[in-house]
């Protein structure tokens, strides 16, 4: 599955459903959205696993995404949670920080990476503190032969550095593996040292209420900006939990919530100018205050939704801040 098919998957509602694993990770990067770290909490791993379990051929995600923290912390928990998953029809996607590139692959990572249909590996100047470019790049040699798709997440400030590293990536594997460039956000703890966007005064449509998230701890959230929604837990971002709901209850509650409909179509700023709310410190403060009824008027939606879905991959990485390495997202993808 490539890396542009998994970026057209993020504009359909419940296309897809992230998994964050774990709040742990071996690696301690100053700009980690999750605030992960080796000592952080870890919860059971049963309302992850029955939540997949309700996945049916007749209604589940086209995708679940599993990150953490680390996610392969649980590699055994990877390859159940994928089998379980594609058993319904359901394709499965992990971002990794490759702790483990630093000395040989453990056979239990290995099996987990073989049990995925797309491998993602997040690499940037905080990254490389913790884990060499070369341990990284020799890790996806290996990995390129056990999963069908394999792609690089890079996030940087510095254009000197993004201009260094992707011609690296490109002399070093060619059209193999694509690239998806993001900004840092100003979410977990890189909050300290980056401001909230001012720069844009309405974003417009938010791609983040498209595919809920189970959270550590089992909440399901409308909202993939996983350390917001856990912080003010509004209640049209709380969708339910992991261990009582299934994917059919999750899915429809979404579907029929009018706030989050507005809010992926418009925007949250639109949301609140047409509910007559106050707009506040960027789209995603103003989308908590919002109320609860929000109405979006008919058909627009199915408009928004043909316009978004008439996009290229590379249309929507810009659109997300990849500037001028949006194209890089579809680098060896052949879309007949
Ligand atoms: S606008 Fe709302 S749904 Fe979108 S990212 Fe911000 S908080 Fe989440």
């Amino acid at each position: 599955m490539h890396l542009a098919e998994v970026i057209r998957l993020r504009t359909v509602p419940q296309a897809g459903l992230l998994l964050a694993l774990t709040q742990r990770c071996p690696l301690s990067c100053a700009h980690c959205s999750t605030e992960s770290s080796p000592t952080a909490p870890q919860h059971s791993a049963a309302p992850l696993r029955r939540l997949v379990s309700t996945f049916t051929p007749a209604d589940r995600p086209e995708l679940v995404l599993m990150s953490g923290g680390e996610p392969l912390l649980r590699p055994a928990l990877v390859a159940e949670l994928a089998a379980s998953a594609r058993a319904a029809g359901t394709r499965s996607a992990l971002l990794s920080g490759m702790f483990f590139a630093r000395r040989a692959m453990p056979p239990a990572i290995r099996r987990a990476i073989c049990a995925l249909d797309h491998f993602s590996a997040s690499i940037d100047v905080f990254h490389e503190r913790e884990v060499d470019r070369a341990d990284v790049f020799a890790a996806l040699r290996q990995i390129l032969d056990l999963v069908p798709a394999v792609s690089l997440h890079v996030t940087s400030a510095e254009p000197a550095y993004l201009d260094e590293v992707l011609a690296q990536v490109r002399r070093t594997f060619g059209e193999r593996v694509p690239v998806l460039v993001a900004r840092v956000q100003a979410t977990g703890r890189a909050r300290s040292f980056t401001a909230e966007r001012a720069d844009v005064d309405d974003p417009g449509p938010c791609e983040f209420a498209n595919w809920p998230l189970v959270d550590y701890d089992g909440t399901v959230f409308a909202c993939s900006r996983q350390s917001l929604a856990r912080r003010h837990r509004p209640g049209h971002l709380v969708l339910g939990h992991a261990s009582r709901d299934s994917w059919a209850e999750l899915s429809a509650r979404a579907q029929a919530q009018p706030v989050l409909r507005s809010v992926r179509v418009l925007g949250a700023v639109e949301t609140a100018r047409r509910a007559g709310a106050p707009s506040c410190g960027g789209a995603c403060l103003t989308c908590v205050g919002l109320p609860a009824a929000a109405p979006l008027p008919d058909g627009v939606e199915l408009v928004a939704r043909q316009l978004l879905g008439g996009l290229r991959p590379a249309q929507l990485a810009r659109r997300w801040g990849a500037g001028e390495h949006a194209e890089l997202v579809e680098l060896g993808w052949s879309h007949a």
